[in-house]
């Protein structure tokens, strides 16, 4: 600016030492510094709207980060439902023959359940069979194992 503002100074002085009329000097001072004016609102308007565009431009950027974040939950979410998918046989062993079998609990979560092999009700008592198959994945005790895992991320 210091530099614009000598430039200006020189052709001043340069107007100054061309033009001896005092009336025609400063009608020409005058119309220089309307034109300066007109050059500086036009400069200003460039400049608002420059910043306008840096405006858009991060804006579009904190939509664009907003729309990966969403993707990537999604994503999150398809892997952890595949990984879930794959978690929902429970392995039961019946106390009274011995019988290993499969039961699904992926819809619905039962108290208690007839073995194949020899017709017997057995109760499954989740509490317990939480602490000693949970690997922190299983669908039977999302909310618990969540808990820890955030726990971890606490402590970091
Ligand atoms: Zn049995």
């Amino acid at each position: 600016m210091a530099e614009l503002q000598e430039k200006f100074n020189k052709i001043i002085s340069e107007i100054e030492s061309k033009i001896q009329n005092k009336e025609e000097l400063d009608f020409i001072k005058e119309k220089i510094s309307n034109i300066s004016t007109l050059f500086l609102d036009q400069l200003d308007k460039v400049i608002d709207l420059n910043t306008a565009r840096m405006d858009e431009i991060a804006e579009n950027q904190t939509i664009l980060n907003r729309k990966i974040a969403n993707i990537e939950q999604f994503m999150h979410n398809i892997e952890k439902d595949i990984y879930m998918d794959d978690n929902c046989d429970f392995e039961i062993i019946c106390p009274y023959c011995n019988n290993e079998f499969e039961i699904d609990i992926s819809e619905e979560v039962k108290n208690e359940i007839e073995c194949p092999e020899c017709h017997n009700i057995i109760e499954l008592d989740w509490n317990q069979e939480e602490q000693h198959s949970c690997n922190g994945h299983c669908c039977s005790c999302g909310s618990e194992c969540e808990d820890e895992d955030d726990n971890d991320d606490e402590d970091m």
